[in-house]
Formats: C-alpha cells, structure tokens, sequence
C-alpha cells in the first residue's frame, strides 16, 4: 500500500532518536536512518509513529 501523504516524510522525525525517515513500501514500512534503526507500522496509509508501536532491531 502506498502512503496516503508521502509529503508527511518530510516532516517526520524517528521519536525515539530523532533520525530521518524512509518509507519502505515493500515492506510497509517507515524506517529509522538514524542510530536506533526502529521500523514503524503504516496502516491503511497512515504512518504509525509510536515508539511502542514499533520494531526493534
Ligand atoms: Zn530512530
């Protein structure tokens, strides 16, 4: 599923440190380039920014 705002990218910020972002959309995913690697739901196209939502490396 593609985003429904791939624009929000760009203001999106890894809670958990702050890092970029990047939309993996064969996985569905939004993952952390910065240092903690954290990767965060999309539901319904809706990125799911929580850190306890997320996958830990
Ligand atoms: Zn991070």
């Amino acid at each position: 599923m593609a985003l429904d705002h791939p624009e929000l990218l760009e203001i999106l910020a890894c809670p958990n440190c702050r890092g970029t972002v990047e939309f993996v959309e064969a996985d569905d995913v939004i993952v952390c380039r910065g240092e903690c690697g954290y990767r965060y739901p999309v539901r319904e196209g809706i990125p799911v920014m929580l850190i306890d939502e997320a996958e830990k490396p």
